[in-house]
């Protein structure tokens, strides 16, 4: 496997929205980083064989991985011995939090080998960030970015949301030019998605509003020399996200840490860890693997797949895919509205347009089945 991911599950508090493993200091015990450390020193001498000798991408996410000490954590990860595995060429991207980005500590990280920040602004306005749950406002997430590019940080990515209660167009646009001001490479958006019940659900904007979010996003980043290569993605060119397209390309990735996914591209099984801390510690404790389920994709599920990943981004899909004559009405229909269209630069390939990219999951739908 060339791609590695490893994730690292405490945070400042729980934000309101956020669906990943990951446990808030308030929930952490005094001895929880040690028990991490161990249980992923553990883990990774075990895992260390199906890494390739060399990577191409490495991912520290969670969970808040700028929370870590840098020595814990380049004693946990010792076993995969990365010094070796690494070349010039790979993507090592850490993600951050605006608070806890220490001008000490990111030193330390680059020294580590992570040449690739993401960082988790989400928001510009103070008020839009406390009703999120998250713990830093505007003023700390701009000097977090002024500490990462004074310490040499050439490549940093930036995620932000949209589709927020009460985020205004105008909010919206100015946040992307403030966050533009800064030589970004990256920007993620996504929508705020909610689980029914929740506090916010009802407040989230209507689907007009949410389409003209996206729409204007695609705009700004447009404009300002950014390619929209995947449906929530844009970067400057040559700057898209090496490991999330590991990913897209379903190439093999070897996930560590609790609730980490694996995939092995040879064997087509998909595995995933046990989203439990504890639980983690206690089974490598024992010797034993934390792998919670694996499956083997079967032929219909991979071909699903094929399709979705492949029309997620701006590459698309090569237009011999349309083999039944339903396919192709709707191909003929989705074209029309302005949905799908031609690649620019390869006339025998289809890809989503702008607006398309904001209604995929229909458009997936109907051009898969
Ligand atoms: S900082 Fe990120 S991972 Fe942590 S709770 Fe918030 S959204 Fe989730």
């Amino acid at each position: 496997m060339r791609s590695l991911y490893i994730h690292f599950p405490f945070c400042e508090t729980k934000c309101h929205y956020c669906d990943f493993y990951s446990i808030g200091r308030e929930k952490t015990r005094p001895e929880d980083a040690g028990t991490f450390e161990k249980s992923l020193v553990a883990e990774s001498k075990r895992e260390a064989h199906r890494l390739s000798s060399q990577i191409n991408t490495i991912f520290f996410g969670g969970g808040t991985p700028s929370m870590t000490d840098p020595d814990s954590m380049a004693r946990a990860i010792e076993p995969l011995q990365l010094g070796n595995r690494v070349h010039a060429a790979t993507e090592w991207t850490m993600e951050a939090n605006p608070s806890s980005v220490d001008r000490d500590r990111i030193k330390e990280y680059k020294k580590l080998g992570v040449n690739r920040i993401s960082m988790g602004v989400q928001s510009l306005n103070d008020e839009r960030l406390v009703a999120l749950g998250r713990v830093h406002g505007e003023s700390q997430a701009l000097s977090a970015l002024d500490e990462l590019f004074s310490a040499g940080f050439k490549n940093v990515s930036v995620d932000l949301l949209c589709g927020v209660p009460d985020q205004s167009d105008e909010e919206l646009e100015a946040a992307m030019k403030r966050l533009l001001s800064f030589p970004i490479t990256h920007l993620s958006c996504y929508l705020l998605t909610l689980v029914k019940g929740h506090a916010m659900y009802k407040k989230l904007p209507d689907e007009d509003t949410q389409l003209r979010h996206l729409l204007l996003i695609d705009r700004v980043m447009r404009e300002n020399g950014f390619e929209h290569y995947e449906i929530s993605n844009f970067c400057k060119p040559g700057f898209e996200a090496k490991h999330n397209l590991a990913y897209w390309k379903r190439q093999g990735y070897l996930g560590l840490g609790p609730s980490a996914h694996s995939y092995d591209d040879q064997a087509q099984m998909r595995w995933k860890n046990t989203s439990n801390l504890a639980r983690y510690a206690e089974i490598l404790e024992q010797g034993e693997s934390p792998i919670e389920w694996n499956e083997a994709l079967s032929a219909e599920q991979l071909e699903i797949e094929r399709w979705m990943l492949a029309l997620r981004l701006s590459e698309g899909v090569p237009e011999s895919w349309l083999t039944s004559s339903n396919q192709r009405q709707k191909a003929t229909i989705y074209h029309r509205e302005g949905l799908i269209e031609t690649h620019p630069n390869d006339p025998t390939r289809l890809r989503l347009t702008a607006r398309g990219f904001a209604l995929s999951e229909s458009i997936m739908s109907g051009l898969i089945h």
